[in-house]
C-alpha cells in the first residue's frame, strides 16, 4: 500500500493544530454525553490493512470528544503545563524523525539537541555545570534515577558494591525524608529495594517545607550510618521549598546524599524575583525535574540530574557486547544516565522550547505563572473564600467553608466546564488546589475562572 506521507502527516499535524486553537473555548472537561458521542474505540480490530488517512481519520473522530482541555488556558488542576507551540512543533518533528536517543551513533542530532538543553538548563535553574543530566520521562523517573545514584554512592563509600551484589545483606541505608514530600519518593524507594517503612520522615513546618531543626534532630540519632536525604523544591500544594542554605549543609555535616526533588518548583531560580526560594539548591548531589510542567514541553518529559556525571553512568548504564564500540564520544552516552535502553529523543522538545523563550522568556513565564496565582488567590479571596497557603509560588489552596461544601463546589467547578481545578486534603483540611503552570494563561482566563469559582460556590 503506497502512502502519500505528506498527506497524512499534514493531516495529523493540522487535526492537532486544530485542536489547539479551539482547546480554550471548549469545555475544559468534556461533558459526560460529549464523551458517550464520541465513536468507540473498542471494535474487533479487523483483518485487513487500512490506509493510514483512514486510521488518522478514525483516531481524530475517536479521540476529539474525549480529549480534556490540559493543554489549554483553564486547567489549573495538579501542576499541568500546555505544551508550547515551539515545543509542540518540535515533538511532531520527534515523531517524524524517529530517532533513538540511546547514543550519539544511534542519532547525533537528538545527542547534541540533548547536551545543548542540559547546558542551559543548568544556567537557568542554578545547578553546577558539570553535572550529568538524563532526559527521562517526568520527575517520578527523575527521582528514581536520582535516589539509585545516591543508593550506589553511599554503599560505595562504605565498600559495598550494589550494582554486583544488591541490596540483600548490604549496609542498612537511612532514607530521610520531609513529611510533606511528594508521593513519587516513596514510590521511588520501594522500586529501589528500600521499603517505604525504611523511610524516616521528618516534621515539616505549616507551609510544608521540611523543618530544619528536627532533620538536624533526626540525622543525629544515628551519626556516621549510609544516609540519603531527599528535599523538595516546590511542594505540590502549597509551592513552598525546602530552605536549602540550611537543610543541605546539615544533611552534608552527616555525609548525606542530597537528592532534590523539584518537579516544578525547582524553576523558582530562574528568575530574581523567586530564586531566594531555593537558593542553595545547586549544593545538592541530585535533581529531578519536569520539563512538562513549567517548561510546557508536551509529555513525556524530565530530568535527572548528578553533580557526579560518574557516579551517574555508575548507577545506571548497562553493557552489552554489541554496544563496545557502537559510538560512545565520551566517557558516557545519553542512554547510561537513564532507566530506558531505547528511547525517544526528547531532547528536541526541550531544545526548542528554551530556544522559543530564551532566558529572559522562562523567567517572564515563571513570573507571570506567579502573579496569575496571586491574581486568582485574591479574586477568591474578595469573593468569600479562604486562602490556606501563602502564594509564595504558583499553588493556590482555598476553601468555602466545611470540607462536603469544598468538595461539592470543586465538583461544580468540574461540570461548569470554564476550569478545572482538583481537591486535596492539606494538614487535615478539604482544599480546593489551583495551579498555574500554563504559559497561555491570561488575566482574563483567570478572572472568568474566578468567577465561575465563586458562581459555584453561590450555588451550592
Ligand atoms: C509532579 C510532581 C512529581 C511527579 O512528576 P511526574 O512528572 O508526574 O513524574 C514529583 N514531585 C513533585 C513535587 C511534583 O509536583
Amino acid at each position: 500500500m503506497s502512502v502519500d506521507l505528506t498527506q497524512v502527516f499534514t493531516q495529523a499535524a493540522l487535526a492537532s493544530a486544530h485542536y489547539r486553537s479551539v482547546v480554550g473555548d471548549l469545555p475544559v472537561a468534556p461533558k459526560p454525553e460529549t464523551v458517550e458521542s464520541g465513536p468507540p474505540f473498542d471494535m474487533p480490530l479487523q483483518r485487513h490493512a487500512m490506509p493510514a488517512e483512514q486510521v488518522v481519520d478514525e483516531l481524530v473522530a475517536a479521540a476529539t470528544p474525549r480529549l480534556v482541555g490540559t493543554t489549554g488556558p483553564r486547567f489549573f488542576g495538579f501542576v499541568i503545563g500546555g505544551a508550547s507551540a515551539a515545543a509542540t512543533a518540535a515533538d511532531i518533528l520527534t515523531a517524524g524523525w524517529d530517532q533513538c536517543g540511546y547514543n550519539e551513533v544511534l542519532s547525533p542530532a537528538a545527542a547534541g539537541a540533548e547536551r545543548a538543553a542540559a547546558t542551559w538548563l543548568k544556567q537557568l535553574l542554578g545547578l553546577p555545570s558539570d553535572a550529568s543530566a538524563g532526559f527521562v520521562t517526568g520527575a517520578q523517573a527523575a527521582n528514581t534515577v536520582g535516589l539509585a545514584v545516591g543508593r550506589h554512592r553511599v554503599l560505595a563509600n562504605v565498600g559495598w558494591d550494589v550494582a554486583r551484589d544488591g541490596l540483600f545483606g548490604a549496609p542498612r541505608i537511612r532514607v530521610v525524608a520531609g513529611e510533606e514530600r511528594h508521593a513519587t519518593i516513596d514510590r521511588a524507594l520501594r522500586l529501589l529495594g528500600f521499603g517505604t517503612s525504611s523511610l524516616e520522615l521528618v516534621a515539616a513546618a505549616p507551609d510544608g517545607s521540611i523543618d530544619v531543626g528536627a532533620l538536624r534532630y533526626v540525622l543525629e540519632a544515628e551519626p556516621g550510618e549510609p544516609t540519603i536525604v531527599c528535599l523538595q523544591a516546590g511542594n505540590v500544594n502549597t509551592g513552598a521549598s525546602d530552605r536549602f542554605e540550611d537543610a543541605i549543609p546539615v544533611a552534608r555535616g552527616h555525609g548525606a546524599w542530597v537528592h532534590v526533588d523539584g518537579a516544578f518548583g525547582l524553576w523558582a531560580a530562574a528568575s530574581p524575583r523567586t530564586a531566594d526560594q531555593v537558593a542553595g539548591v545547586g549544593e545538592a548531589d541530585s535533581w529531578g525535574t519536569d520539563a512538562h510542567k513549567w517548561l510546557n514541553v508536551p509529555y513525556d518529559s524530565g530530568l535527572a540530574f548528578c553533580r557526579y556525571p560518574a557516579d551517574h553512568a555508575a548507577a545506571m548504564s548497562y553493557s552489552a557486547s554489541y554496544l563496545v564500540g557502537s559510538g560512545s564520544t565520551s566517557d558516557f552516552v545519553l542512554g547510561d544516565l537513564v532507566p530506558e535502553s531505547s528511547r525517544r529523543a526528547r531532547g528536541f522538545a526541550v531544545w526548542a522550547a528554551l530556544r522559543s523563550l530564551g532566558l529572559d522568556g522562562v523567567t517572564e513565564l515563571v513570573d507571570r505563572c506567579c502573579d496569575l496565582a496571586r491574581r486568582m488567590a485574591a479574586r477568591l479571596e474578595a469573593g468569600g473564600a479562604t486562602i490556606h497557603n501563602d502564594v509564595v509560588l504558583n499553588q493556590v489552596l482555598v476553601s468555602f467553608g466545611d470540607p462536603s461544601r469544598t468538595d461539592a463546589i470543586i465538583e461544580a467547578v468540574q461540570r461548569d466546564g470554564t476550569c478545572w481545578v482538583g481537591g486535596t486534603t492539606w494538614r487535615g483540611d478539604r482544599l480546593m488546589r489551583v495551579s498555574v503552570s500554563n504559559g497561555t494563561t491570561t488575566e482574563h482566563d483567570i478572572d472568568v475562572s474566578a468567577d465561575a469559582i465563586l458562581r459555584a460556590a453561590a450555588s451550592v
